[in-house]
């Protein structure tokens, strides 16, 4: 079931319909509600407690509006409170204002991201802005660090600094440096080595190689799973390193966004990008809003829905968007989002994004359902009549038994098929309840 923040404010303001100004006490008790979504979201309490004073400030005193009710108006302010605190609505993409080679050095604990994340950028700066990139590996701690950088480099195409045998950290930076003035690169990627905690060591040698190197950028690559450690992790990389900014990896698993919050507010540095998968082209700019709206326990909605768009034909994705705004998803829906999904990332994806499709993705890989099986799902549904598709409780014993022959699979799978069915229908009557699609737009425009 469904437990998100607009839930448990709904409960508080039931009291206050739609009249007068947020009472004091009003807000207070909805800010323990908002606190307890923090929290679970991992956000590290220090973190959370200002930023909940910042937001009663803010929303004592506030006239209700008439269109909306006081919920969903204190959901409004610590949105955009949320949204301020993460960076606001410009994207910080990579700074390029220095003299080439432009030096970019990506600092953190070991198993954070942090090579896949170099060659990430590599990639996006040789495609998107046209610029020749080197990538140098300054690991010597970890055994095969600096081939698999190499082995990253030939996938993405861009030049990795042939291996020195028993070279420094320090002096293959020297060394990168060299290379890169030379042969002309535009940039320098430096991917340092990491440990499994902070210590003085790290340190010394992070310190020594920005000093040989006067990086551009300094980003502290840090796994969005780890929640509070990541905390920590920050606070001293940031006492000790010239931080420009932070990449949030793994944002395509469980992390309920509050590192995100937690990160920009301890080192002050703005979040630039958010690693969304292991692939090499999985990496977006960061985006406050979605980040929010996670947060928040929403599911990202509106992100869905651009996504959908982009990938369906525009009069599916106007019918999608017209079924969503009357809470309706039936069969027929549910086709065309299979056959989407694949365009789409695959289910992990949407799964995410939307409110109430974590579980029945987890319902479906308990049951070994994969992306795979989603063309399976497609000639279950193309088995169905028009009338069951618009229809699904008609789905007796008897009609499963015709559409599992029909569709080559069996009872069982067709039995997974609507039970999918149903979570996402709940989640669409979710959406709904929050005022539709329109009133989700007008909430965070
Ligand atoms: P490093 O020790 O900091 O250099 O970490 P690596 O770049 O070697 O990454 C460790 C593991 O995390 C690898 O298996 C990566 O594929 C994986 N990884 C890195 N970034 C992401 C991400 O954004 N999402 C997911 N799912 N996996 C990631
Ligand atoms: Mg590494």
């Amino acid at each position: 079931m469904f437990d998100t923040l607009s839930d448990r404010l709904g409960g508080v303001f039931d009291k206050l319909r739609g009249r007068g100004a947020l009472r004091e006490q009003d807000v207070r008790d909805a800010m323990r509600e908002v606190r307890i979504a923090l929290l679970e979201a991992d956000v590290a309490l220090p973190v959370a407690r200002r930023f909940i004073d910042a937001v009663t400030e803010k929303a004592v005193g506030q006239d209700v509006l008439r269109s909306v009710t006081p919920g969903q108006q204190v959901i409004k302010i610590v949105h955009d409170e949320l949204v301020e605190t993460l960076g606001g609505m410009e994207v910080e993409g990579l700074r390029f204002d220095a003299k080439p080679p432009v030096v970019i050095m990506m600092v953190g604990l070991q198993g954070s991201g942090k090579t896949t994340t170099t060659a990430k950028l590599a990639k996006l700066i040789r495609e998107r802005h046209g610029k020749k990139a080197l990538m140098a590996s300054l690991d010597v701690n970890r055994p095969a660090a600096q081939e698999q950088l190499a082995i990253l480099g030939t996938q993405v195409d861009v030049a990795t600094l042939p291996i020195v045998v028993g070279q420094q950290p320090v002096d293959i930076a020297r060394r990168a440096m060299e290379s890169a003035r030379l042969q002309n690169f535009d940039v320098l990627l430096l991917d340092t080595a990491g440990r499994l905690h902070v210590d003085d060591a790290l340190m010394a040698e992070m310190k020594a190689v920005a000093g040989v190197s006067s990086p551009n950028e300094v980003l502290l690559v840090v796994d969005s799973l780890t929640g509070q450690d990541a905390v920590n992790v920050a606070q001293n990389f940031t006492n000790e390193v010239p931080l420009t900014g932070v990449v949030l990896t793994r944002m395509d698993g469980d992390a309920r966004g509050g590192a995100a919050l937690s990160m920009r507010a301890v080192t002050g540095k703005p979040i630039k990008f958010a690693g969304t998968g292991e692939k090499l082209d999985a990496i977006e700019p960061f985006r406050p809003g979605s980040v929010a709206d996670r947060i928040l326990g929403m599911g990202d909605v509106v992100s869905l829905v651009e996504r959908a768009a982009a990938a369906i034909k525009e009069e599916d994705a106007e019918k999608l968007a017209r079924n969503l705004e009357k809470g309706k998803f039936d069969l027929d829906d549910l086709a065309m989002q299979l056959k989407q999904m694949r365009n789409m990332g695959g289910l992990g994806m949407l799964a995410g994004m939307m409110p109430g499709m974590k579980k029945a993705k987890a319902a479906m890989a308990n049951s070994g359902m994969d992306d795979k099986v989603l063309v399976h799902m497609e000639a279950i549904i193309g088995s169905m009549t028009a009338k069951e598709r618009a229809n699904p409780d008609l789905m007796n014993a008897k009609r499963k038994k015709r559409v599992a022959a029909g569709s080559g699979t069996d009872v069982q799978t067709v039995n997974k098929v609507l039970k999918m069915h149903q979570e996402m229908a709940r989640a669409m009557k979710q959406i709904k309840k929050m005022g539709g699609l329109k009133g989700l737009a007008a909430m965070f425009g």
